[in-house]
């Protein structure tokens, strides 16, 4: 048998690949050899508490490798450790699965390119059902570096992150793969209540236990056995791979704490900045981390834009007074805006990020749909966008790979709905 099995990384971006390894490298990778590699990878490891009878855990890994292989469709790449060759400095854990980086890519940009083709080669991340291939996606994402946590009802992981952007990653499975807002949840590092007494931990990612056991299931044998010795219940049907446990949706208690308030609040107040101790603590009163709140919140990205954006529209502003581009809404001192994606792609298709909506007049909005105004009218418009709200050229940048500003300012135009 070869032994080697490497994914070249231009096959990676240019290949029809199973949205299950798509999850795995969009989840964590690392790049190792100076750059020469880039590794997604699994492990999970013997329980201290339960013992499961029957199970060889060594044996177990074999078994393992090969699900997570069925599961990858036409790559079928995934190797243990002890079948790999020893010149690759892999990080610590069982599983690998390998690309070599032949398009040097550096490695902030990976990222960059591999939400890139999510958006735009993969159609079913655009369905409006929880699908298959979301599902397969989710699992690529959440169980091959998730751990169960029984008593807190989550499937949880570390949250890794370089950029602004790569924070935000974890609101695609909400608002592409169908996960309920309320069922997902960030612990910040810094919002934990031990980062306080300088335990530093890292930011975990979390989803309901029984909404993923229900909808996604696991595919790790191990880790189904563990669950069901440690709750006494049984499975209730496997499918392939996928072991499913069914939950009546009323029984699962929903999480407090709205994921885009946390990811926004995150994003503008925490973020890269050195905040004392004192300014943690409150902080994390401000958000009632603390508290146990029961009501769910029903806030879309688009209202709490609506709501907390300045009321001023980011294109006209500097040129026009809001009383002449706009009207004050109904028993209201505030005038009326339309929130606008900078980037569209495609008719159904929306980037619903913090960083691609800005609040515009009726006027503006208007003039930028597709033909509706001329060419150099609607660059000079979203050329005042990018000025007046520079998180929407970085987002830009990081959509297009690209620094050259004519050059986004060209695609952004050519995507006009
Ligand atoms: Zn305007």
């Amino acid at each position: 048998m070869n032994s080697c099995k490497i994914m070249k990384t231009s096959e990676f971006f240019t290949k029809n690949v199973n949205p299950f390894l798509l999850g795995a490298f969009f989840s964590r990778y690392v790049f190792v050899n100076d750059n020469k590699y880039i590794v997604a990878y699994s492990s999970f490891y013997k329980s201290p508490k339960i013992t499961v009878p029957n199970l060889d855990l060594k044996e177990y890994y074999a078994i393992y490798r090969d699900i997570l292989n069925e599961e990858s469709g036409d790559y079928p790449y995934w190797q243990l450790k002890k079948d790999i060759s020893k010149d690759i400095k892999l990080p610590k854990a069982k599983i690998f699965f390998i690309l070599e980086n032949d398009l040097n890519i550096l490695p902030d940009k990976f990222y960059n390119k591999l939400y890139g083709k999510l958006y735009n080669d993969c159609d079913w991340i655009f369905s409006d059902d929880l699908t298959e291939d979301k599902k397969r996606f989710i699992r690529g994402y959440m169980e091959l570096r998730g751990s169960i946590d029984r008593s807190r009802n989550f499937i949880s992981q570390d949250y890794f992150y370089n950029s602004k952007f790569e924070i935000s990653k974890g609101r695609i499975l909400i608002e592409r793969l169908n996960i309920p807002n309320y069922y997902v949840n960030f612990n910040f590092r810094e919002l934990q209540s031990q980062y306080i007494d300088g335990i530093m931990r890292n930011t975990q990612y979390r989803i309901n236990l029984k909404w993923y056991l229900k909808n996604i299931g696991i595919m790790n044998e191990y880790k189904k056995d563990l669950y069901e010795i440690g709750t006494g219940l049984t499975h209730t049907k496997k499918e392939g791979n996928v072991w499913y446990f069914d939950y009546e949706d009323e029984v699962v208690s929903r999480e407090s704490n709205l994921i885009d308030e946390r990811i926004n609040y995150y994003l503008n107040k925490i973020f890269g900045k050195n905040l004392s101790n004192k300014e943690i603590v409150k902080m994390r009163q401000e958000l009632e981390f603390d508290a146990t709140p029961n009501s769910v919140r029903d806030n879309t990205l688009v209202k709490l834009i609506q709501l907390n954006y300045p009321d001023e529209c980011v294109a006209c502003k500097d040129d026009y007074d809001i009383s002449d581009r706009s009207f004050k809404k109904k028993n209201s001192d505030r005038y009326y805006f339309e929130v606008h994606h900078v980037i569209s792609i495609g008719k159904d298709k929306e980037l619903d990020d913090e960083n691609n909506l800005v609040k515009l007049c009726p006027t503006c909005h208007d003039l930028l749909k597709r033909g509706r105004a001329s060419e150099k009218e609607q660059k000079d418009l979203i050329r005042k966008i990018f000025k007046n709200a520079p998180n929407t050229l970085e987002f830009a940048k990081n959509f297009f790979n690209t620094d050259d500003y004519e050059e986004i300012v060209q695609k952004t135009y050519q995507n006009l709905k």
